[in-house]
C-alpha cells in the first residue's frame, strides 16, 4: 500500500484521514477534529462499518512531514493490530507498532 495514490489527498489547510480495507480498498472518512489543521479525528460511527475489514488507518499532515506527533504516537500504540499511513506533500511512511513501540517500516518520497 505504500504504492497507493497517495498524493491524492494532500491537503494544506486540513487533515484527511480514514480507513485501508483488508482488500486494498482506500476509503476516506471525515475528520471530525475541532483542530483540522493540526489533528484527525475518526468518530467511532464513521467507522462502524468497516471494523471487521480494517487493515490500516491513514491520515494527511499540513505541514510537510511525515513524521509522527505526539498525538499520533499515543493513537498508534493504542491500536498495534493496526498499520498507519502518514502522508504529506512530501511522502508517505508506514508505522507498525512492535512490542509496544511504534517502528517506522517503509517510506516512500514523491517525485517532485
Ligand atoms: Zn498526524
Amino acid at each position: 500500500m505504500i504504492n497507493y495514490e497517495w498524493q491524492q489527498f494532500i491537503n494544506n489547510s486540513k487533515e484527511r484521514c480514514g480507513v485501508v480495507l483488508k482488500n486494498g480498498q482506500v476509503v476516506e472518512l471525515p475528520n471530525k477534529h475541532p483542530e483540522p489543521e493540526r489533528n484527525f479525528r475518526i468518530m467511532a460511527e464513521d467507522i462502524e462499518p468497516y471494523l471487521e475489514e480494517l487493515s490500516a488507518l491513514w491520515h494527511t499532515h499540513c505541514d510537510g512531514s511525515y513524521n509522527l506527533s505526539m498525538n499520533d504516537y499515543q493513537l498508534f500504540v493504542s491500536k498495534p493490530d493496526l498499520d498507519q499511513f502518514i502522508i504529506s506533500d512530501r511522502g508517505v511512511a508506514l508505522y507498525r507498532v512492535d512490542k509496544g513501540f511504534v517502528m517506522n517500516i517503509e517510506r516512500r518520497l514523491f517525485d517532485a
